[in-house]
């Protein structure tokens, strides 16, 4: 299954996961922009053998993956899928906060 990025009709800002409405011009008019590839930007290890990182779609858009079959590389160019195994624990997403803001808040 191939990873789907909303676009807003209105004012173009993409969006993933899904949305209802655009965030920036209240649309709710959005086509689907199918993506085959990511840059990983940072990465991490984690127990059970699994490597987890942060990658860009599209050049802008941040998203936590499970990264499978790779020896990630920070700036490597990976083909990304999604796929219903890995779709409710492949990624997360923390909607209105900034990255480090959140990690404040998971650590207090
Ligand atoms: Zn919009």
């Amino acid at each position: 299954m191939s990873v789907v990025v909303q676009e807003c009709s209105g004012c173009r800002r993409k969006f993933f996961p899904r949305r209802l409405l655009c965030g920036d011009c209240d649309s709710a008019a959005f086509r689907d922009l199918v993506v085959a590839d990511a840059v990983v930007e940072e990465f991490t290890h984690v127990s059970g053998g699994r490597c987890l990182g942060s990658i860009r779609l599209l050049g802008e858009i941040t998203a936590m993956a499970a990264l499978i079959g790779i020896e990630p590389e920070r700036g490597m160019s990976i083909p990304v899928r999604a796929s219903d195994a890995e779709a409710s624990s492949g990624y997360a997403f923390i909607p209105g906060i900034a990255a480090s803001e959140a990690f404040e808040r998971t650590t207090q």
